[in-house]
Order: structure tokens, then C-alpha cells, then sequence
């Protein structure tokens, strides 16, 4: 029997006006990162907690939580409500200007980042979070290269997309100065011929060791890092890595940036993906879950040091939007519904008694399963032809008429997945029931004995 997600009341669709957004779209929407006449975009009507309908009423379990910033699922009424109820009250206001939303998504962003990262300055999104956050390591260590690992994403904008390490770096990797990439650990695919998760994180660090000093120390600001790298394959770090990171940065003076965008605010069963390593970044850039994408927001939570560096200096630089009293509004209701519904404990039990176990029994039974790993509600499959060879289902930075029949094949039975390259994710919405949980993975079960077929 094939599994299916059960189609549940129909919100209210009309057809016709799907059929128009469609049409709309098609004349006049410019999408990222795509070649536009290719595209055949799905029409979203409706969603509602880790569900979704398109335009003609088709109900989908979404297994991506769009691009893993739900992380409370859709139109959680609390913070639908707290939306509107500061629309009435207040759309917008400057950022030189205190408001209440603001302070209070500060402060309460304040007491759950590690350490004394007590003072937040409030972006629209990830890539510029990580632009601020660069700009104050500049700044604050009077030095300008930055190093960042390959298999990493940080944002679209100019220099974000310059700190990148993946093929969306490529097409525009001509305007930041002084971006470095080093190799982070990985032992599926080493690059340090490690066979065990300690070798690679001892020569990883040597890798990065030897690299600094190549660099030059006093030319290094900041290193910038995933906590647990995201897009690029949701990779642990090993045991010791992290801490040999930070350690590394103290010794040279180099401001560590953990970039939280992705792996922050629940979606690692932890609020932050550093408490996984005990360790403080200088600074922490966050975004998506921060209020699960409703109103675009991101952020820097900035160390008392860095802080200190802009007490009596201005920091030159600033958004119009800082701060937006609807977007901060709507991270005071997140974080509080998080909190009050232990969505964070939640994403963490589904990981350790549901999504791990599952993915570990796939792993034993399909062969086209190269390896999984993950925690909290942020799980990989990287999927292979071969899996003494590894050769991937699809190329680094491609994919492959396999890799988009198995994504069809997750679409026809209702689940939409996450996918990328040789890889699907397994990233639900943090708040995600069990049973719901468990029927995006038998769906995912069964596409894997479609990816069975074309591997050796
Ligand atoms: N950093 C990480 C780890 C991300 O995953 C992303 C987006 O996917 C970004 C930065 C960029 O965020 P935004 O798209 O909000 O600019």
C-alpha cells in the first residue's frame, strides 16, 4: 500500500485564483536562484502547522518547513495574533527610537544565547546578520580577512556570498577581498583521509592551525562557522572540533562568529547549536526560526567586548528596518509559544525517538543510503549510486534526473522534502507531532526503494 498524507478538511480554495497566481507569477515574478523560463512553480493557498495546500486543494506534510525557518510550524495562532494585534497598534517606527516589541524580542533573544551575548542588533535577514557581524569583527580587531569553511552557506548578498563555501558562490565570487576557505570536517567525504570521527577532527584542526599561520595571524578578523552546517548536508561537527575552533580563535585574537541561521531557535532540540559544544562565540548571527519567517527578521548577539568597542565609537552602519516593531513582535509571541509549548524539548525527543531511529533503520535496509546524521528536527540522507564507491545520486552543485524523480515521488504521496544535490533533509517543523512525524518517514521509506533501484 503506498502511503499518502490524509487530506484532512479543505481550507477554502478557489481554483480559479490559484490559477491566476500562477499565471501572474509566470509573467511577472523573478525567482531566486533559477533560470526562469524552467521554472513551474507549485501554488501555495493555504498552510496550517506542518501542513500545506496548493492550488488545487492537494494537502502536503511539509518536510522542509520551506527553507527550515518554520520552526513553529505554519500560522501558529499566538503569533498571528501578536502580528495583528501590532499592526493596530504600530506598523513601524525608526530604529533610533525605542519600542516595546523590540526590547523585549531583544532581551528575550538575550537570555537564550550563550554567555554574556547580552545586546542584540536587529537585520532583515541571514546574509545581512553575517555582513554586521563581519563588519563589526573588522572593526572591532582593526583587521580585514575572514576565513570561513567550504560546504557552507551564509547568504546571497555580496559579501555573504563571497564567506560562502558552495557553488552559489561561484557565479559572483569577485566582490569581497580577504575571504579564505579551509576545509571543515567531514568524515563521510575527508578530505584528511581520517577514518575515525576523532582523526578527523584532530587534523581538521590542524588543517585550520596551519592555514592561520600561512594567512597570518594578525591579518585574520573573524572566522565564521555554521554551528552545524545547514544546506550544505547537515554535517556534525566531531568531538572536540568546535572547542579546538574556539580555542584557536582566542589564541590568534580572531573573532569567532557562529552562524545560527539555520541550526538556531529549536531546530537542533537545543534554542542555540553551540550548547551542543559548550562553547561562546564572539558573536552569534541568527535569523529564520528567530520568529519562523512570518515577518522577515534577523540578528547579531553581540559579546560585551565587541560591545564595548561601539560604546563611545558609532557603528557605522544601520537598516531602515532595524528592529521592525511587526517582525520583533512576532519573535516575542515565537519564543514565548516555544517556550510555553517545550517546542524546544519537543524538537529534541522527535530526534532521538523518532527521526534518528528511523533513519538509522534505512540506512541498514536501503542501499542507496550512504549515510544519515543529524539531531533535533535537522537530519540528512546523503544518497549514493554505490556505497562502496560513494559515488553521490547526484553531483556537488547539480542534480540529477534520479534526485528529481525522487522528489516527485515524495510530491505525488503528499510530503514535500528538502532536497539538495545527492541529499535529502529531513526537516520538519520543530512542533511536528509524532504521528505526523512518522508518516512523512514511511513516505520517505518508500521513495527510498525507488533510489534503491539505481544503485548498485
Ligand atoms: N546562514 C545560513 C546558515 C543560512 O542557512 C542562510 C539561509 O538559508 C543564511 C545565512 C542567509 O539567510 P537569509 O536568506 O535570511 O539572508
Amino acid at each position: 500500500m503506498t502511503s499518502t498524507i490524509e487530506s484532512g478538511p479543505l481550507p477554502d480554495i478557489d481554483p480559479a485564483i490559484s490559477r491566476r497566481a500562477y499565471e501572474l507569477d509566470r509573467k511577472h515574478v523573478f525567482h531566486s536562484w533559477s533560470a526562469q523560463d524552467l521554472l513551474d512553480p507549485m501554488v501555495i493557498s493555504a498552510a496550517e502547522g506542518s501542513h500545506v495546500w496548493d492550488g488545487d486543494g492537494n494537502k502536503y506534510l511539509d518536510f522542509s518547513s520551506q527553507l527550515v525557518n518554520t520552526n513553529i510550524g505554519h500560522q501558529h495562532p499566538a503569533v498571528v495574533s501578536a502580528i495583528a494585534a501590532q499592526a493596530t497598534k504600530l506598523c513601524t517606527i525608526a530604529p533610533s527610537y525605542a519600542n516595546d516589541a523590540r526590547s523585549e524580542a531583544a532581551r528575550l533573544i538575550a537570555e537564550r544565547t550563550p554567555g554574556e551575548l547580552d545586546k542584540v542588533f536587529f537585520t532583515n535577514g541571514g546574509a545581512d546578520a553575517n555582513e554586521h557581524a563581519v563588519r563589526m569583527a573588522r572593526l572591532h580587531t582593526r583587521r580585514h580577512k575572514v576565513l570561513s569553511a567550504y560546504r557552507s552557506y551564509h547568504g546571497g548578498t555580496q559579501l555573504a556570498v563571497n564567506l560562502t563555501g558552495d557553488p552559489r558562490r561561484w557565479p559572483s565570487d569577485n566582490g569581497s577581498t580577504g575571504t579564505v576557505h579551509f576545509f571543515p570536517p567531514y568524515l563521510y567525504r575527508s578530505a584528511f583521509h581520517a577514518t575515525t570521527q576523532e582523526e578527523e577532527s584532530q587534523r581538521a584542526l590542524a588543517h585550520l592551525e596551519q592555514l592561520i599561520s600561512m594567512e597570518g595571524p594578525s591579518t585574520i578578523a573573524a572566522l565564521i562557522l555554521e554551528s552545524i552546517p545547514g544546506t550544505a548536508g547537515i554535517y556534525m561537527p566531531p568531538p572536540g572540533y568546535f572547542e579546538g575552533v574556539r580555542e584557536l580563535c582566542t589564541r590568534f585574537g580572531i573573532v569567532l562568529i557562529a552562524d545560527e541561521v539555520m541550526a538556531g531557535f529549536g531546530r537542533t532540540g537545543k534554542w542555540f547549536a553551540v550548547e551542543h559544544f559548550d562553547v561562546v562565540p564572539d558573536l552569534l548571527t541568527f535569523a529564520k526560526g528567530v520568529n519562523s519567517g512570518y515577518v522577515p527578521l534577523g540578528g547579531v548577539a553581540i559579546s560585551p567586548e565587541i560591545a564595548a568597542t561601539f560604546g563611545q565609537r558609532t557603528y557605522p552602519g544601520g537598516l531602515t528596518y532595524s528592529g521592525h516593531p511587526l517582525a520583533t513582535a512576532a519573535a516575542v509571541a515565537t519564543i514565548n509559544a516555544m517556550e510555553d509549548e517545550r517546542i524546544v524539548q519537543h524538537a529534541a525527543t522527535l530526534g532521538e525517538t523518532v527521526i534518528g531511529p528511523a533513519l538509522s533503520a534505512f540506512a541498514e535496509r536501503h542501499r542507496s543510503v550512504g549515510d544519515v546524521r543529524g539531531v533535533g528536527v535537522f537530519w540528512a540522507i546523503e544518497l549514493v549510486r554505490n556505497r562502496e564507491s560513494r559515488e553521490p545520486l547526484a553531483p556537488y552543485g547539480g542534480s540529477s534526473p534520479e534526485m528529481n524523480q525522487l522528489v516527485a515521488a515524495c510530491k505525488s504521496r503528499g510530503l514535500l522534502p528538502f532536497a539538495n544535490f545527492n541529499r535529502i533533509h529531513v526537516v520538519p517543523p520543530c512542533n511536528t507531532s509524532v504521528a505526523d512525524t512518522k508518516a512523512g518517514l514511511a513516505i520517505l521509506d518508500e521513495v527510498l526503494e525507488i533510489a534503491d533501484g539505481f544503485a548498485a
